[in-house]
């Protein structure tokens, strides 16, 4: 999509700190990192944000998910981490486009 910047990020037009990447998906670090570890896993495909899912996406989301389990271990989150997805204006969705926020690497706050 044009004028997205995570659709910018996953084609490689604006640069990244990418910890992984295949057909599908995207991971790299968060640009103001909120904990010690804080990464993002984005679809490739442009989707606006979890509201936007749909009974299709179900194969994506399991990937997704199998991804950031294995980023997680590859990181040492051992101790647990916490997967995040702002959906719209009151959760202070900033980005367009889905994004896991992924936090870790210490104690976070409840
Ligand atoms: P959200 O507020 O849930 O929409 O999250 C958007 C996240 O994207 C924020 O945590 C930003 O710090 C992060 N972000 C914005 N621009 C970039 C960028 N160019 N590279 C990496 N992360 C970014
Ligand atoms: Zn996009």
């Amino acid at each position: 999509m044009e004028d997205c910047l995570f659709c910018k990020i996953a084609a490689g037009e604006i640069p990244s700190k990418k910890l992984y990447e295949d057909d599908q998906v995207v991971a790299f670090y968060d640009i103001a990192p909120q904990a010690k570890v804080h990464f993002l896993v984005i679809p490739k495909k442009h989707i606006s944000s979890a509201a936007a899912l749909t009974e299709a996406d179900g194969a994506l989301l399991g990937h997704v998910f199998a991804v950031i389990a294995k980023l997680a271990k590859e990181q040492g989150l051992d101790n647990g981490y916490r997967v995040i997805s702002n959906v719209g204006e009151d959760a202070g969705q900033t980005v367009k486009h889905l994004h896991f926020h992924v936090l870790g690497g210490e104690k976070l706050p409840v």
